[in-house]
């Protein structure tokens, strides 16, 4: 401290894992993604770890370098925005955008098991066939419902990632706990065998937010990802049995008949038991909404190469964002070389403005109930 008791740079303690707890965990907004344990900075000695069913917790206290990468690298922390902002030339409130289109991958077999229009999948093939990428940090099944993090190296392995379309023989799972948010950003210290490594990662607006703050602070090993594939996310969510029935008895369905479940403007559930699909509002489901949810801005993407969402497209087409020079690099190869479609009659500028005035819409609404819960 200097005389007239102004800090001076060396006194600036940084904001820690107390904080994270303070600012994050206390306030019940914690996204249980599992980054600030796979990047603690004492990740070898053990100082911080993840707990069975919520927040991470201190596991040695005393290895604590209260080095603050922890809280730098949160989703949830505010720290790094007007960086990214100005980096990524955010323009409220969807980003910044060179093309806005409605597409889908040109191969039959992809879009018959694609969420939407398979372009993710088609994008993801085309930089592993043009060697731009070793593989994928994706998220694949692994029984009915459930998906954990994947990284597919293959054609083969990215296919088995692609769409959420639900193989229901026999009796349904125990679920338990079950969430539809799947960790993947922990496994990328995994996944890392060299500095040459070359990876695309899939991943809704939270994931790609701490990938670009571990890329701005050079934290190994955000460096191997070289593309960013952004879902959009209004939300996701966290329920268990007691949960589970009393949407089942609230909607009259049951989990054993579901077919298929899509994100778009609403819930959209297909039924084995019924012809048209079952479409229920995101605001008729807040009791099951994760609560990290409640506080997220961030509705297209809009730090990703390029974003990608059902809202605004078809049934079969994928709304697709390009963002940045790189987005616009693999769009381009994708589209030349023949894995990608734009039909023209879906793309005119009647077209284009009004999928453009969806994702507008939905940013906003997502951000005032942002700014509500904060009220
Ligand atoms: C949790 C979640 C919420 C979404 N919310 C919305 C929404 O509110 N509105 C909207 O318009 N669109 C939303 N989407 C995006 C939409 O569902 C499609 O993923 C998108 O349109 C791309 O479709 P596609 O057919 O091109 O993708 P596909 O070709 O089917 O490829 C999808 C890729 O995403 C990967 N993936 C699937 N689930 C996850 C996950 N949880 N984490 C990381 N990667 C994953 C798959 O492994 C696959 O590689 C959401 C997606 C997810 C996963
Ligand atoms: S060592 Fe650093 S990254 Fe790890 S918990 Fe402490 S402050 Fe956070
Ligand atoms: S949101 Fe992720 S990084 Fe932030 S405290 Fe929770 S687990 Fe850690
Ligand atoms: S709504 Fe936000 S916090 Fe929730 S899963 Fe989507 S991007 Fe993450």
């Amino acid at each position: 401290m200097d005389e007239d008791n102004t800090p001076k740079m060396n006194d600036i303690v940084p904001k820690s894992f107390e904080d994270l707890i303070k600012e994050v965990h206390e306030r019940g907004i914690c996204g249980e993604c599992g980054g600030c344990v796979s990047f603690c900075t004492a990740a070898d000695i053990g100082a911080i770890e993840m707990t069975e069913d919520g927040p991470p917790h201190y596991s040695n206290e005393e290895n604590c370098l209260h080095c603050g990468i922890c809280y730098l690298i949160c989703p949830e922390t505010f720290e790094l925005k007007s960086e990214l902002n100005k980096k990524y030339n955010f323009k409220p409130p969807i980003g910044n955008w060179s093309k806005i289109v409605t597409a889908q991958a040109k191969d039959s077999k992809i879009r018959e098991i694609a969420t939407d229009g398979g372009v993710v999948t088609a994008i993801l093939i085309a930089l592993l066939e043009n060697d731009l990428i070793n593989g994928a940090l994706i998220s694949k099944r692994i029984n009915s419902f459930q998906r954990i993090p994947f990284f597919a190296r293959s054609k083969e392995e990215i296919l088995e990632a692609a769409g959420t379309y639900y193989d229901l023989k026999g009796p349904v799972p125990e679920l338990g706990n079950y969430n539809t948010f799947v960790s993947t950003i922990s496994e990328l210290k995994k996944i890392m065998h060299s500095d040459y490594m070359k990876i695309a990662v899939v991943g809704v607006p939270c994931q790609i937010h701490s990938i670009r703050k571990m890329q701005e602070l050079n934290i190994i090993p955000a460096h191997i990802v070289k593309y960013t594939l952004g879902l959009f996310c209004y939300e996701n969510f966290k329920f268990d049995d007691v949960a589970r029935a009393k949407i089942e008895e609230r909607f009259k369905f049951y989990f054993k008949d579901i077919e298929k479940i899509n994100i778009k403007e609403n819930l959209i559930i297909n039924l084995r038991t019924k012809d048209t699909p079952l479409k229920i509002e995101f605001s008729e489901l807040s009791d099951i909404m994760r609560h990290a949810c409640r506080v997220c801005e961030y509705f297209s993407n809009y730090f990703a190469d390029i974003s990608f969402g059902g809202l605004g497209s078809q049934t079969g087409y994928t709304t697709v964002m390009v963002r940045t020079k790189i987005g616009e690099k693999i769009y381009n190869l994708a589209q030349n070389k023949g894995y990608i479609i734009e039909p023209n009659e879906l793309n005119s500028s009647v077209d284009k403005s009004k999928i453009l005035a969806q994702i507008i819409n939905f940013s906003k609404s997502k951000l005032k109930r942002a700014e509500d819960f904060e009220v």
